[in-house]
């Protein structure tokens, strides 16, 4: 009697598990993956850092001097019109962010995350620790359902307890210079005041709640690209990226026709890689490009990827 319902619980979870399988498959699981690792760039490290809510035409020398120069810089692939998803909520951007496939794909279409495919369409930290699971990952956000809903799983440290801007550059800080509480080679940092500013106050520069809250955000980016230059002098390899998730205009983001909406910026910054100047980057290029600097190549995700690397061959 006990054995029977033991076999019937075994056949039971077989058929849970294979239907939960398919789902977690589309037409690339059906070729052979080819799985290539440079292992000379398998110990890169990258830092990408999101700031919610950053309306393209604010980043100006007054308002975020440091950000302004690094948009001039050499070494540096920058744009202002980056392309956000045609839903222009934070949950998607976030999501085509990370996986690297546009919301069609991971089904995030909202910030409820009710049906999101990231089983289908992992994070780029999912492949990474799938390749080498002795790469150190992190996530430190102030929204924080991003790492309830899509990097606490796969992640080495995704601390879910909510946080301010102030604490989420704190800890970075502390991760980069301290390696407290892990020596992290892959960091993702969420920013969000700002767009609490834009829907309290505006979007505007005008505004100057907004304006100031910039002007705050750019000093802790300034900061963190110190600590990276600092680490690179230590013979550590680092790609810093910045990124924001939608624009805004009036107190909101909602309309995905508005240009002061559907574009933001993006900056990728290596001191000795060309990036590709001639494209226009868009939200699930930068899954492709992060991958691609750590020396990967896997057929999969190429095939399921809607974005290119944005590294010159
Ligand atoms: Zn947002
Ligand atoms: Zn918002």
């Amino acid at each position: 009697m006990k054995i029977n319902y033991s076999l019937a619980l075994v056949l039971f979870l077989s058929v849970l598990f294979s239907c939960e399988k398919n789902t977690c498959t589309d037409d690339c699981n059906l070729i052979t993956n080819v799985l290539e690792i440079d292992s000379a760039k398998l110990n890169r490290k990258v830092l990408v850092i999101g700031l919610d809510g950053v309306r393209s035409d604010a980043m100006q020398q007054n308002s975020s001097p440091f950000l302004h120069s690094l948009s001039v810089a050499n070494e540096v692939y920058y744009t202002a019109s980056h392309g956000v998803e045609l839903i222009t909520y934070s949950g998607p951007n976030w999501s085509s962010i990370l996986t690297g496939v546009h919301y069609a794909k991971h089904q995030v279409d909202d910030n409820s995350f009710a049906n999101p495919n990231y089983c289908a369409y992992p994070t780029f930290f999912e492949y990474i620790e799938g390749v080498d699971s002795t790469i150190n990952t992190a996530s430190i956000v102030n929204w924080t359902p991003i790492n309830t809903h899509i990097l606490s799983s796969v992640t080495d440290f995704a601390p879910q307890a909510a946080i301010n801007d102030l604490e989420v550059y704190e800890q970075a800080q502390s991760l980069l210079i301290n390696a407290a509480p892990l020596d992290a080679d892959l960091v993702f940092l969420h920013f969000d005041e700002l767009d609490a500013a834009g829907h309290s106050y505006g979007f505007s520069l005008e505004v100057p709640e907004y304006a100031a809250t910039l002007n705050a955000l750019d000093g802790y980016v300034e900061n963190l690209y110190h600590t990276i230059e600092a680490k690179r002098l230590t013979g550590e390899d680092w790609l810093f990226m910045v990124v924001s998730d939608h624009g805004g205009d009036g107190t909101g983001h909602g309309d995905a026709s508005n240009p002061y909406i559907n574009q933001t910026i993006f900056f990728a910054q290596h001191p000795s890689l060309d990036f590709k100047s001639q494209h226009n980057s868009n939200q699930t290029d930068l899954a492709p490009t992060i991958i691609d600097f750590l020396g990967i190549s896997s057929s999969v995700f190429d095939c399921k990827t809607d974005g290119i690397s944005l590294l010159e061959e």
